[in-house]
Formats: structure tokens, sequence, C-alpha cells
């Protein structure tokens, strides 16, 4: 089969390449790969910029959908040709402390697809059946392929953050995790909906209104702290959810978050940080990290967004074949598009 294949650390190390149909264990099955969206790590590892460490050769691509091809003899609870979606935790050591806690997701060994085992930039990837969920039937495999991101969000957003409808809640960072982190607050009845940007994040800026979002900042250029002390009572957000991929951004956090509010970290950024966390310590504010989801987010979100109570249409811009992953990667890369979904 042909797969895209990350080969090496090298800016764009990435090409098409005929590689092995995967061979599955009793515990696992074979899925056949209907969708596969490309994710801004995909983006990291394609421009040799990530920040964690990837098993090379690796076939990219963990936010997938497809049908089950074969299944393992131990499997149970699924049949094949079953429509699903996988988690992305891959391998988890069968010993790990936070399996029995049930944030497997936090699991420092943790390997995941992508970078720690091979993806489904594929027309078949391996699967363990533990990863797997239903794909209700109201729900197209192409937007499926999007659970995972969706996820992310929920568990920043819904899971990790205090918020209360009627919550002024700020989302730093416009990119596919910021814009479904959006959506996220506004489906948790936000008050005030403010989502910041940069000047070139002017198309994504709309796409935010298009979310649900009620302000938009930072397509002009515009003094961000300075409008948020205009706003409302001028104390700041009760909620600032960064999700933009550079560290300085958590100033700005510091600057707009509410004394006694929150702020929840989902975007990376490996840069250090150069400025005084003293605001923190003023402000009596909570800082959070946010990182993957587990099984009740999975169903949750899968729910969501079968009701259509999360609208992708508005960030899933591109369904193109495996061949065109290039332009696609590219129009992610540069903004054009918000997400791009291949098939294989
Ligand atoms: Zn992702």
């Amino acid at each position: 089969m042909i797969g895209l294949v990350n080969y090496a650390s090298d800016p764009h190390s990435v090409e098409l390449r005929e590689v092995p149909v995967p061979e599955i264990g009793e515990d696992d099955v074979l899925l056949n790969v209907q969708a596969v969206s490309i994710c801004g790590s995909d983006l990291h590892q394609y421009t040799g910029k990530q920040s964690w460490k990837v098993n090379y050769p690796v076939i990219l691509g963990h936010e997938f959908s497809g049908s089950i091809a074969v299944l393992g003899k131990r499997v149970s609870g699924f049949r094949e040709g079953d429509r699903v979606v996988s988690e992305t935790a891959a391998v988890l050591p069968p010993d790990s402390a936070f399996i029995r806690r049930g944030l497997y997701n936090l699991e420092p060994k943790r390997l995941g697809f992508g970078y720690g085992v091979n993806g489904a930039m594929a027309p078949f990837v391996k699967v363990p059946a533990r990863c797997l969920h239903s794909v209700p039937a109201a729900l197209s495999l192409e937007k499926a392929a999007l659970t995972e991101p969706c996820c992310v969000a929920y568990n920043a957003v819904c899971v990790n953050s205090h918020m209360r409808p009627g919550d002024t809640v700020a989302v730093i960072g416009p990119g596919p995790i910021g814009l479904l982190c959006a959506a996220m607050a506004k489906l948790s009845g936000a008050g005030h909906l403010i989502v910041i940007g940069t000047p070139a994040d002017a198309m994504r800026l709309e796409v935010a209104k298009r979310m649900g979002a009620d302000t938009t900042l930072g397509a002009q250029g515009e003094d961000v702290a300075g409008w948020v002390k205009n706003f409302g009572d001028g104390y700041g957000c009760d909620l600032v959810v960064d999700a933009a991929g550079v560290s300085a951004t958590l100033k700005l956090a510091l600057d707009i978050v509410r004394p006694a509010g929150q702020i929840t970290k989902v975007g990376w950024g490996p840069q250090p940080l150069d400025f005084s966390l003293d605001q923190l310590v003023q402000k009596a504010a909570t800082l959070q990290g946010s990182f993957s989801h587990n099984w009740p987010i999975w169903e949750k979100v899968l729910t969501l967004l079968a009701s259509g109570k999360i609208d992708l249409d508005p960030i899933l811009n591109r369904i193109s074949p495996l061949s065109e992953w290039r332009e696609a990667f590219e129009e992610m890369h540069s903004g054009a598009i918000v997400k791009g979904v291949l098939k294989p």
C-alpha cells in the first residue's frame, strides 16, 4: 500500500512510499482508513519543528476514521465493516498507574499514532480495539475524522476548566484547536466569547465568528489587553484558553484574566518565557494545563457531533485524495484553510 511517511527530522522529510499492510495482533483490528484529518502536529513534523520524539520512519496521521477490515481473535463488541474512530494512545505500558485512574492520556510512556507508531495516512492502520468508538449513523466519516481535535477542545474547556454559563471567555489562537475550544465555550454557555489572533489570522477570525464568537480581536493589530480593560466591568475574563502555538501568549493571558479566574493552556510552545508570573500570584488565578483526552470524552463528543451541536462546516475546508497531501499541508500551514481531510 502507499502511505505518507515522515522519514527523518530534517524539514520536509515527508513523502509517499510503498509500505507493507500492517499485521495485527489478537487484540487489534485492521482498519480500512476512510478519512484522516491533518493536525498541526503533522505540520510540525513536516517542517521538522516538533518538540516530541519521533520514531522515524513513521506513517503520519492520528485523527482518523474508517471501517473495520479484519478483527483480531480476541476482539469482541465490534464486527467487520463497523464504522469507527480511534483514540490516539496506540501503545500503553500495561502496568501504568494512569490506566487505573482512567487518565491513560497522561501516561508519560504512551506512544501515539503518527509519531510513536505508524498512523493513518495510508489505506490501512493497525489499531488496538480498546481505542475504538462506534461512529453514529448520522455522522459522516469525513467529519468523524475530526473527533480527536474536538476531544482535545472538550477536555480543555469542559473538563479541565471551571466555567459557568454567563462567563466571559477568551480564546487565544484561532487555529483548529482554538476554534473548537471556542465552540465548546459557546456550548457551555459563555456569556461573551472573545477569540484573539494576529493580522495573519484574519480568515480564521472570520471563521471564529461563524463558530459563535461574539468579538474577534487582533486582525487589525488591536490592543487586546486595552480592549478587555474597557469591556464589561473591566476586571477581565473569567476563563482564558491559550491555544496558540507560542509561549509568549501566556503573558497576554495573564494580562486579561480576571482575579480568581482561570487560564487553561492547551497550545504547545517550546520557547522559553521571559516575563514574570507575579500577575498569576497577585490575581490568585489558576493556571491549568490540558492534554489529549480519554474514553468518556470521546463518547460525549461523538454525541455532540452526531446531533449537529458541534458544527464542523466552518472549519472543514478541504477534502482531498492522499495524493494531494502536499497541497493540503501547505494550505493549512499558510492558514488558507483551517482543516483539511485526506482520503487514502
Ligand atoms: Zn491532532
